[in-house]
């Protein structure tokens, strides 16, 4: 394989990094405290392009492929990994599903807005007794003829309080199981909807996550995406491009973390010099920088095959399992590094430790990633 990004996709990834540097990564600790991310800098974004990046030209995004937004992404995360998991939902989960399932219409009526970032939107799979267990979620959409009713509990939901659009899954046959589940598009501001407080996390605090409760909304019939019944099958297919971008942001963060730390242990004194002339301090740098290069690599080997239109679960879900793991290493070591100065909130590296964590989590914990992984091979 080929790991080198064409001239265009380095472009624009110089481009995210400009955009992280200058305007992200200063204000990425107040964001943190502030808990939101401010609404001139999402709109900002929406000018570059980036709520498109996936989204095809002729529904007003980028038509980018994934290697060309990974890159992107990893910038933008090493600057402000709330900010990232904002774009990567909306991209790789929200605009995709539409994308590659939605028919013509779905595709014309929300796309335009979703790529500009008038619309933002929100992944709603998990519930409070559904996480692991997709296929155990209780929301009910009911045929009422002319529309569909929804009636559930969300949880867990990035970018609730920011979103225009809502990608919900719902059962449509209760009995069916996995083939009862399906998927719709639907509008925030219908009735019916309510939002909860904002989650108070332990890091990406800036990233807007709420619960959301859905009593008879109505849902009209041309709002479904892909097929009925398929929704279980679209939502793990479209879940490999979301555990790319988890692994990107876990190579962001870990990367920021790095820099950090081969700065500090190049400025530090103990003992009359600086602490990078120890060897204990060159050998966690040396391990650091080998993780954080694997884990890249592993990322854009699952982009490349997903870019390639192959099958790249496997892939997808290997890239997420090593990087999210790489990054709690990675950051752990640059608190280390950092002495006593790395629990103080004064320096980044105590932020990127406690974002690092949410990456073995979301979009599938690790011990769903082996079960992807495992049930691979053992097909084989
Ligand atoms: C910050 C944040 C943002 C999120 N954003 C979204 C979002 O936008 N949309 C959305 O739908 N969800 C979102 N989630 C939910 C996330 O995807 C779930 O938390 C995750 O899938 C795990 O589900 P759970 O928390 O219910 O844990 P559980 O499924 O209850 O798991 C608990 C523990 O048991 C383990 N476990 C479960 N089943 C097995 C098994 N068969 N074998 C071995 N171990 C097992 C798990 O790995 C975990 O360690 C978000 C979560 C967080 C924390």
């Amino acid at each position: 394989m080929d790991f080198h990004l064409s001239e265009e996709q380095l472009e624009l990834k110089e481009m995210a990094r400009e955009f992280a540097e200058k305007r992200l990564y200063p204000r990425a600790m107040e964001f943190d405290e502030e808990e939101a991310i401010p609404a001139e800098l999402i709109q900002e974004c929406g000018e570059l392009g980036y709520f498109g990046f996936l989204t095809p030209e002729e529904y007003g995004g980028l038509g980018l492929g994934c290697s060309a937004f990974m890159g992107a992404l990893e910038e933008i995360c090493a600057g402000c990994a709330a900010f990232g998991i904002m774009l990567s939902v909306h991209n790789s989960l929200c605009c995709e599903i539409i994308n590659v399932f939605g028919s013509d219409e779905l595709k014309q009526k929300y796309l335009p807005a979703m790529a500009s970032g008038e619309k933002i939107g929100a992944y709603c799979v998990t519930e409070p007794d559904a996480g692991t267990d997709v296929a155990s979620l209780s929301t009910r959409a009911e045929d009422k003829g002319d529309h569909y009713l929804l009636n559930g509990t969300k949880t867990f939901v990035t970018n609730a309080g920011l979103a225009g659009v809502l990608i919900v899954f719902a059962k449509t046959d209760p009995e069916a199981g996995r083939d009862g589940i399906s998927c719709f598009v639907v509008d925030s501001d219908s009735e019916g909807i309510t939002l909860g407080q904002q989650e108070k996390k332990c890091g990406i605090k800036a990233s807007d996550l709420r619960e959301i409760s859905l009593v008879d909304v109505k849902v009209p019939k041309e709002n479904l995406c892909g097929k009925i019944g398929e929704g279980f099958r679209m939502a793990l297919t479209i879940l490999s491009s979301g555990r790319i971008g988890v692994s990107f942001q876990a190579v962001g963060i870990a990367r920021a973390a790095f820099e950090e730390a081969l700065k500090y242990s190049q400025e530090r004194k103990q003992f009359g010099q600086e602490i990078c002339n120890f060897q204990a301090i060159q050998f966690k740098l040396a391990d650091m920088a080998t993780q954080i290069d694997a884990a890249r690599l592993l990322g854009y080997r699952a982009a490349q095959l997903k870019d390639a239109g192959e099958p790249c679960h496997r892939q997808a879900s290997m890239a997420k399992l090593f990087a999210s793991n790489m990054a709690q290493m990675v950051c752990n070591e640059a608190v280390q590094i950092h002495g006593g100065y790395g629990y103080i909130k004064e320096y980044a590296v105590e932020r990127y430790f406690r974002d690092a964590r949410v990456t073995e989590l979301y979009e599938g914990t690790s011990e769903a990633q082996r079960m992807v992984i495992s049930r691979d091979l053992l097909k084989e």
